[in-house]
């Protein structure tokens, strides 16, 4: 048997044993250096992996999550990756995040709105003067419409204050999700709900890895941990250190490489890679690298009880979303917020909650631990997170909006809500894109500045969060830097 045929043959052995899809050399070796390596097997890494292979780009995407999945899916356990939240929150990272192939997709919940015009516009009150967005939503919606496809998006009608979209959505609406009695409500009072754009097969998992599989130039190796990204001179990224299941130390080289590992992992990578080059981590030259960590804050508003009964023949529960007050919030120099209803027939209830935007704030942060270690015995992540009085305010608007809902529908009040929070699991900021490398980590390409083939997808890229739920908008991003990447190719 000659070297090649031996290594073709433990590969089909190994593949058929354990599932694993192996690189043709079986390790992820110099001799066998992809296009482009993304770290993170999440929506971001894993549809990003599909849409370059699909292309023919020789892709390999690594996963280096120590969680199986299975049916009941739960975080990663906290001693695989420990990881601290410091006062004044105790911000529960273990339960917010999934370490695994698919990442935290096996957990989320699949809405998926979109972000506001505004969130994206320098007028936003939230942006900041010497940071801006480098982006537009005209220069993201087509991306957008992309994205809705690659997620199985379905949703209904929109309305005058819903983000604009040129197209429909790729799903329509199944008749059970159809707010019809929530807006009969609503409407005579002024009020606009449209249902919420909701994911239909939502775990990546199940769809974009099983796809990768099928495409000759993608490659999907698990359990592959990457510790360290090492420089070249001149600001090439000359390799990544990763560890394998079997905790040998590995080389992976390709021509461009990629950050998928989330709104957490993705700073602590850069933080962790100190070179001489480098000393404050790759990206850090400015101290930017893990500072705005941002997150969406759930509250209730109020709990109402309809005085008219109305009419839902066979229906026991209706939900819906309304942008209606963005426009005024941000007007007042406030943060963005959907509501969200759920409406009950039976005894003519209507819970109204909201998401609210939280503002930018440089010592909200991912830093490296200096008590906390891994598995590896690497510095773990630590999280600092404070609401501010910014969001008190948003809150406290918010909830007059709740009144006037009860007063336009007729309704008594059961309960307004205390401004307790709870968080949503969204992880932000934490390698802003703009223009200036002294106030963002990444450029408009997701370039990391400073480097010449490191990129960032993912969350962390974010400028500003608005209230839309992070996945869609983290999914156009990836699917322009295929095209950007796929470019860069030629
Ligand atoms: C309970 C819950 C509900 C949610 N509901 C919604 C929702 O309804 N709508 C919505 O839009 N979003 C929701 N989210 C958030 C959503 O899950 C995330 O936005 C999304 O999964 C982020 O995708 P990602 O690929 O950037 O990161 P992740 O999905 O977190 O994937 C990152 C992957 O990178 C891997 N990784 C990390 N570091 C390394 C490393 N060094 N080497 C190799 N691999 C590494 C991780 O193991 C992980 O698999 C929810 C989250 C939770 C927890």
């Amino acid at each position: 048997m000659t070297d090649s045929t031996r290594r073709q043959w433990l590969r089909t052995v190994l593949a058929s044993l354990t599932g694993l899809t192996l690189p043709a050399c079986g390790r992820p070796q110099d001799a066998d250096a992809a296009d482009v390596c993304i770290v993170g097997s999440g929506p971001a890494g894993a549809i990003l992996a599909c849409d370059l292979a699909r292309r023919g780009v020789k892709t390999l995407l690594l996963e280096g999550g120590p969680v199986e999945i299975s049916r009941h899916a739960r975080p990663a356990d906290a001693r695989n990756n420990p990881i601290s939240a410091s006062d004044p929150f105790r911000y529960p990272i273990d339960r917010t995040r999934f370490l695994g192939d698919g990442g935290t997709s096996n957990l989320w919940g699949g809405e998926c709105p979109r972000f506001q015009p505004i969130d994206f516009d320098s007028r936003n009150p939230y942006v900041q003067a010497d940071a801006p967005w480098p982006i537009s939503y005209d220069d993201i919606e087509p991306y957008y419409e992309r994205a809705e496809s690659e997620l199985s998006i379905s949703g209904g009608e929109s309305n005058r204050y819903s983000p604009p979209r040129k197209a429909g959505f790729p799903f329509p609406l199944t008749a059970d999700r159809s707010p019809t009695c929530l807006r009969g409500l609503l409407d005579a009072g002024g009020w606009v709900v449209e249902p919420t754009p909701q994911s239909r097969f939502p775990r990546v998992a199940q769809t974009h890895l099983p796809k990768l599989a099928t495409y000759p130039s993608g490659t999907f190796l698990r359990r592959t941990r990457v510790t360290a990204i090492v420089t070249a001179p001149g600001g090439g990224i000359a390799w990544l250190l990763a560890r394998g299941a079997d905790n040998a130390e590995t080389t992976i080289r390709a021509r461009f490489y990629v950050l998928a590992c989330g709104g957490i992992e993705t700073p602590r990578l850069l933080l962790a890679s100190k070179t001489p080059e480098h000393p404050r981590g790759i990206g850090n030259a400015f101290d930017q690298v893990g500072r705005r960590f941002m997150e969406h804050l759930a509250m209730e508003v109020a709990t109402l009880r309809l005085r008219t009964r109305q009419r839902c023949t066979g229906r026991e529960y209706e939900g819906g979303i309304s942008w209606q007050f963005s426009d005024e919030l941000k007007k007042r120099g406030l943060g963005n917020a959907v509501l969200e209803f759920g409406f009950r027939p039976s005894d003519s209830t209507l819970r109204i909650s909201a998401i609210l935007e939280m503002k930018t704030q440089a010592s909200n942060r991912v830093v490296l631990s200096e008590r906390d270690t891994d598995a590896l015995g690497a510095p773990a992540a630590e999280v600092t997170v404070a609401i501010s009085d910014d969001e008190r305010r948003t809150w406290e608007h918010v909830q007059l909006v709740g009144r006037r809902i009860a007063e336009a529908t007729d309704a008594q009040i059961v309960e307004l809500g205390k401004g307790e929070f709870s968080w949503c699991h969204h992880h932000m900021g934490t390698c802003r894109m703009g223009l200036d490398p002294r106030t963002s980590v990444v450029d408009k390409d997701l370039r990391v500045h400073g480097t010449d083939n490191l990129y960032v997808a993912g969350s962390a890229p974010f400028v500003t969060v608005g209230a839309g739920s992070p996945t869609l908008l983290l999914t156009a991003l990836s699917l322009r830097l295929a095209d950007h990447l796929a470019d860069r190719m030629r």
